[in-house]
C-alpha cells in the first residue's frame, strides 16, 4: 500500500519526450577500484538518479555527463561470492551487466595484474557482442605503466591506464567510453507519424509475458519478425492485431529470460524502465491466481510515473475460481485504487480466453492518453465545478481556480491558474471530476498549479 502511495498521478512530474540515456556498466572483482572510478566519473556524488528498490545499497545507477553526452553509470559493486566461488560470482555479475549495458567498463588492478577472476570475466565479455573498455586502474605514475601493458593478455584490446584515485588518465578513459556508446538516437515521436504504436509488455517473472507474446505472435501475422533497435540491444517485434500493426518493445528481454540471479531484479527494473521510455502504452500482466505482489504494484507505479498509458491484464484466468475472484476484487479495491482508471482485461494466455479484448483496451488507453479538452469547454467545466464545490476556506482565505488550460497530451497535462494553494485533496477531486466528464480512461493525468498572488 505504502509503495503505491507515491504513484498519485497528480503530483507526478513527467518527462516523456526524451530518449533514455545509454547505460555504462562498471564490472570487475572487489577492490580493483570500481567505486572510486565511478566517483571520479561523476565528479560529485550528487548526481544520483535512483536507488532502485530491492537492490543492495551499493549497487546503484547514476546520471553522468561527459563532453555534453549524458549516460547512466551502473556501479556493480557490493555482491557476495556465490557457492561456486569468487570467479563464478564475478562472471555472473558480468553477464547480467552485459545484458543491461550498452558499454561495459571492465576495471582491472594493474598493480596486481590479471587474476583467474579477471580472466573469467574477460571470457564472458569476449563472448558477448558488447563494446568493452578495459581500464587498467591504479596506474598512479609512470612506473606502473608497464604493468598496464601486461593486460593486453586479456584479449580485450588496449588497456587504458588510469588512476581512479588521482584522476590520471580518466579523461582519456571517458573519451573511449563515449566513443563506444551507440550513436545518439533521434528523438522519437509518438503517434501516427511515429510508425506503429509502441507497447511494452510488463510484469514480474512468471506472470505469463512470454506465453502471451507467443500467443499473439503465433496466431497473428508477424510483419517483420525482428527489428533491431537503434540503441541498446533490445529487439522489438511488429505484430498485426485487429487490423493494425503494433510494435512490441524489447521482446528479446521477454523471450530470453534473464537468469534468476543475484541482481537480476535490479537489471529487470532497468529493463522495465528502458522499455517504458520507448513505449506509449504498457500492458502490465499480473497473475490473477495469486495475491497481488509488491512487485506488481511497483511495476504499475513505474508506468504511472513514466506518464505512459496503462492497461491491466489479469492473466491465468483459467485458474481463477469463485473464491479467488472474491479475494481478487478486494485486492483490486484496496491496492489498485490509484490505477482505477486503467482498463482491465481478464485473460488466459494459455487457453486464449479473451486475449482478443486486449487490443480494444489498448486503443481505449491510447485514446485517453492523447485526449485534449478544448480550453473553452475546460473552463466551463471548471467554473461549474468551483460553483458546485468551492475549495475550503483556509486561514480566512479561499483559493480559487481562475482559469485552466490543458498544456499537453500523452499524458494529458493541465495547469490550473489559482489565487492560492490548492490542497492535494481538492486536486484529487478535480482529477476525479475531469475523469467523470471527459474520460481519460487508461491514462495518468498531470495537474499542475500556477498561483497568482
Ligand atoms: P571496488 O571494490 O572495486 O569498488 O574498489 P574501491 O573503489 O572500493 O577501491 C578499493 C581500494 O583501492 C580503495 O582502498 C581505494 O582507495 C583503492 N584505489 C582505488 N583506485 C585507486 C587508484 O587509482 N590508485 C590507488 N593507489 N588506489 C586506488
Ligand atoms: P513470464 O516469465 O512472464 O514470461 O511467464 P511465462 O510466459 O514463462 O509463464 C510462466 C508460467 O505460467 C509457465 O509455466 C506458463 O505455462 C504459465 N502460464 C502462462 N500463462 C498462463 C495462463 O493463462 N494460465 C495458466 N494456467 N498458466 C499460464
Amino acid at each position: 500500500m505504502s509503495e503505491f502511495q507515491h504513484a498519485e498521478a497528480i503530483d507526478v512530474a513527467v518527462e516523456h519526450d526524451v530518449a533514455p540515456p545509454p547505460v555504462v556498466a562498471v564490472v570487475g572483482r572487489p577492490n580493483v577500484g570500481k567505486s572510486t572510478l565511478v566517483n571520479r566519473i561523476l565528479g560529485r556524488r550528487e548526481a544520483v538518479v535512483e536507488d532502485v528498490p530491492g537492490v543492495t545499497r551499493d549497487r546503484v545507477a547514476y546520471d553522468a555527463t561527459w563532453s555534453g553526452r549524458r549516460f547512466t553509470v551502473v556501479d556493480t559493486g557490493g555482491w557476495e561470492p556465490n557457492a561456486e566461488g569468487l570467479a563464478a560470482a564475478v562472471a555472473d555479475q558480468a553477464r547480467l551487466a552485459v545484458d543491461a549495458a550498452d558499454v561495459v567498463l571492465f576495471v582491472v588492478d594493474a598493480t596486481v595484474g590479471s587474476t583467474d577472476t579477471d580472466e573469467a570475466v574477460a571470457d564472458v565479455l569476449r563472448r558477448a557482442k558488447k563494446p568493452v573498455v578495459l581500464a587498467a586502474n591504479k596506474v598512479d605514475d609512470n612506473r606502473t605503466e608497464a604493468d598496464a601493458a601486461t593486460l593486453w593478455s586479456l584479449g580485450l584490446g588496449e588497456p587504458l591506464s588510469v588512476s581512479a584515485l588521482h584522476g590520471r588518465g580518466s579523461g582519456d578513459l571517458l573519451d573511449a567510453v563515449l566513443e563506444a556508446l551507440p550513436a545518439e538516437a533521434p528523438p522519437e515521436t509518438f503517434g501516427a507519424a511515429g510508425g506503429p504504436r509502441r507497447i511494452a509488455l510488463l510484469g514480474r517473472p512468471n506472470v505469463g509475458k512470454s506465453s502471451l507474446l507467443n500467443k499473439l505472435a503465433g496466431e497473428n501475422r508477424v510483419v517483420v519478425d525482428a527489428v533491431a533497435g537503434t540503441t541498446r540491444d533490445p529487439v522489438d517485434e511488429l505484430i498485426e492485431l485487429g487490423g493494425q500493426t503494433w510494435r512490441f518493445i524489447d521482446t528479446a528481454g521477454i523471450r530470453r529470460r534473464v537468469r534468476e540471479n543475484q541482481g537480476a531484479d535490479f537489471y529487470a527494473t532497468l529493463r522495465t524502465r528502458s522499455a517504458l521510455e520507448r513505449s506509449e502504452v504498457a500492458v502490465v500482466l499480473v497473475d490473477a491466481s495469486e495475491p497481488l505482489a509488491e512487485q506488481d504494484l511497483r511495476i504499475i507505479s513505474m508506468v504511472i510515473e513514466s506518464g505512459r498509458a496503462l492497461v491491466l491484464a489479469f492473466n491465468k484466468w483459467d485458474l481463477v475460481d469463485e473464491e479467488r475472484r472474491h479475494y481478487l476484487d478486494r485486492e483490486i479495491d484496496r491496492q489498485l485504487h490509484h490505477a482505477r482508471w486503467a482498463p482491465r482485461v481478464n485473460i488466459s494466455a494459455r487457453t486464449g480466453r479473451h486475449v482478443e479484448k486486449l487490443v480494444p483496451a489498448i486503443e481505449t488507453a491510447l485514446d485517453g492518453w492523447g485526449e485534449r479538452v478544448p480550453t473553452a469547454r475546460l473552463n466551463t467545466f471548471m467554473s461549474d465545478l468551483v460553483a458546485a464545490r468551492p475549495h475550503p476556506v483556509r486561514g480566512g482565505k479561499q483559493p480559487k481556480i481562475l482559469f485552466a488550460t490543458q498544456a499537453g497530451v500523452q499524458p494529458p497535462k493541465f495547469v490550473l491558474f489559482t489565487s492560492g494553494f490548492l490542497e492535494a485533496g481538492y486536486r484529487r477531486f478535480v482529477e476525479r471530476r475531469l475523469r467523470e466528464d471527459f474520460g481519460f480512461e487508461g491514462t495518468p493525468i498531470d495537474i499542475g498549479m500556477k498561483i497568482r498572488e
